[in-house]
């Protein structure tokens, strides 16, 4: 479905089969010569077929439009391999550029799904090593394509519309945002979400994932916003309160994770049986593979974030994180 939300800005709806995102946001900015493009849905045939139909109705030609990609997670850039021409650029920051190259060359998706599967002792709990059946490795682009690198700063005009690119680490090490300073608009991916809370999730255990995202949630609220455009869900108008929810809302967790671990120790998998979490399903034993990937790693972005503050302290055992009282 195609909405127009602003003079010569439609939002186009992909529909995300079979996951709990339900629909990933794409953004088609009209300009006088080019286009901009933000977002692309799932490397899945249902995908395809609806940004294809979308761009014919919107009478797009990809010749004439440019892509930028807000991070390299699948639901956002698995149909760049569609959407690349000879005369077309594929925007995205540096450090999400490197994700996806590494993604495509090296399986490095595949990769970290794996590591993860042993490191949060998912795999010692029983879950079945099946990496490629994560939605990241399974709906991602295949083919290589060639990628231009955004840095902080940079700017990208399309018509009416100036932006400057904003980099927001925390839900991938490379997510960026494009501001609008005189339309006070922010194109934000899966920095900030209405309804929902972003994933932040450590993947391989080399960085503060969450306590990046913090940052970067203040870094924003600097700006001046009247409206936001989020890679899934409803349209914010009212950012500052909405990041303020999401701080709280890890506050809370970062609260729930402590006293779950108590006089314990444990793993991510085990944190994360224990979290609370917004889903329909009953229990920790009914959620699928992919979400129990997804809450583990959202548990060990908690827990680490924790060592780093010097409340837990961490150890590894034959290829498991192990976190207790500091
Ligand atoms: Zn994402
Ligand atoms: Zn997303």
């Amino acid at each position: 479905m195609i909405k127009e939300i602003l003079p010569s800005v439609f939002l186009i709806e992909i529909p995300l089969p079979k996951n709990p995102l339900r629909v990933l946001n794409s953004y088609l900015f009209r300009g006088d010569g080019r286009n901009l493009l933000v977002d692309t849905g799932f490397n899945l045939q249902e995908c395809w077929a609806v940004m294809e139909s979308s761009l014919q109705q919107l009478q797009v030609s990809m010749d004439d439009t440019d892509l930028f990609l807000t991070h390299a997670h699948s639901d956002h850039a698995g149909l760049v391999e569609y959407l690349t021409r000879p005369a077309n650029r594929i925007l995205m920051s540096q450090q999400d550029v490197y994700i996806l190259e590494a993604g495509l060359k090296d399986h490095r998706f595949l990769e970290a799904a794996a590591q993860h599967l042993r490191q949060s002792g998912l795999l010692a709990a029983g879950v079945p090593y099946t990496p490629q059946e994560e939605a990241v490795v399974k709906y991602a682009s295949h083919k290589a394509v060639n990628l231009t690198q955004l840095r902080e700063g940079d700017l990208l005009s399309v018509g009416a519309y100036h932006f400057r690119c904003i980099e927001t680490p925390g839900h991938t090490p490379g997510h960026m945002c494009l501001y609008e300073p005189e339309r006070k608009m922010l194109v934000a991916g899966d920095h900030i979400l209405a309804t929902i809370t972003p994933n932040i999730g450590l993947w391989v255990v080399n960085r503060d994932a969450l306590g990046e995202y913090l940052q970067s949630l203040d870094k924003v609220a600097d700006l001046d916003v009247e409206l936001v455009l989020p890679g899934h869900r409803n349209l914010i108008r009212d950012m500052r309160a909405r990041i303020a929810e999401i701080k709280e809302h890890h506050r809370q967790r970062l609260d729930n994770v402590l006293s779950l671990v108590g006089n314990k120790r444990m793993t991510a998998a085990q944190a994360a049986a224990g979290m609370k979490w917004d889903l329909t399903f009953k229990s920790w034993d009914e959620f699928p593979f992919n979400q129990k990937l997804h809450a583990a790693a959202e548990a060990m972005a908690h827990l680490y974030h924790l060592v780093i503050q010097g409340q837990l302290a961490m150890s590894c055992e034959e290829g498991i994180y192990y976190f207790q009282l500091a």
